[in-house]
């Protein structure tokens, strides 16, 4: 079983480096007891990054995917590097983070975005994709193409008068009791799921996610917002980060 280090809360999803102990060596993959790394889900990429030895040359950390209860780092790296590895070694992992902090811009951008869609249209997201520098919302139908300057003025007026981010851990039972039934996503909640991580975006959204989260809509920087294409059940709408490698402010 691997802790999913980056969920504990807000700072945590700013944490670059961390130690961690290697509890499994599946062939070509680590398995440590925690990390910092992002698995594909939620339609946010893996992070990538290095793993090692601390002191001494590291591998590379090409691909992060969850397996059951535990987070499974596939890497590569010179043969010498990879037999460093074994069960109960402690390593040091550093994500990169230019990567990461792309994805978290984009996908607070996309918590935004789609509860902008749904308090201007009530069109809820079906799907949300990131990927590069860009992310895509599947709606489940057509935006008026009158909504979309509203929208980019939204996205505009989160960077000038920012909101902060804050996240919660609630009891299932909470969350089911009062499910902000107003909610802009339309993919339901796994029954297994609790606590709820509730994250939300203040006076814009609150949704249940185990993705990771800028501090404040400021950090989204400028985004371009692409015109609905027509996709399968609805439009898909994406939006790019104009600046891609906007440094991260301290914390
Ligand atoms: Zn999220």
């Amino acid at each position: 079983m691997t802790e999913l280090a980056f969920l504990s809360d807000p700072a945590a999803a700013y944490v670059r480096s961390f130690r961690a102990k290697v509890v499994a060596l599946p062939p070509g993959a680590v398995v440590l007891d925690r990390t910092f790394f992002y698995p594909t889900g939620g339609g946010q990429p893996n992070d990538r990054g290095t793993l090692g030895v601390p002191g001494e040359e590291s591998a590379e950390v090409v691909d992060v995917t969850k397996s059951g209860s535990s987070v499974v780092h596939r890497i590569r790296g010179p043969t010498n590097v990879l037999r460093r590895f074994s069960v109960g070694v402690e390593v040091e992992g550093t994500l990169d983070w230019e990567r990461r902090y792309r994805h978290m811009r984009l996908h607070t951008g996309q918590h935004l975005l789609s509860a902008r869609i749904f308090a201007r249209t009530r069109l809820r997201t079906r799907r949300a994709q990131m990927a590069g520098t860009s992310a895509n919302l599947d709606l489940e139908g057509t935006l008026p193409p009158e909504v979309l300057p509203l929208l980019a003025a939204d996205l505009a007026d989160a960077l000038a008068h920012p909101h902060p981010v804050t996240l919660r851990h609630i009891p299932r039972a909470e969350w089911d009791a009062n499910p902000f039934a107003e909610r802009s996503g339309l993919v339901p909640l796994p029954t297994q799921v609790d606590p709820v991580r509730v994250v939300e975006i203040e006076a814009s959204d609150v949704c249940p996610c185990g993705g990771t989260h800028l501090r404040s809509t400021a950090e989204i920087g400028k985004v371009t917002i692409r015109p609905p294409v027509p996709a399968e059940g609805g439009d898909r709408v994406g939006f790019s980060l104009v600046d891609a490698s906007r440094p991260t402010p301290p914390g």
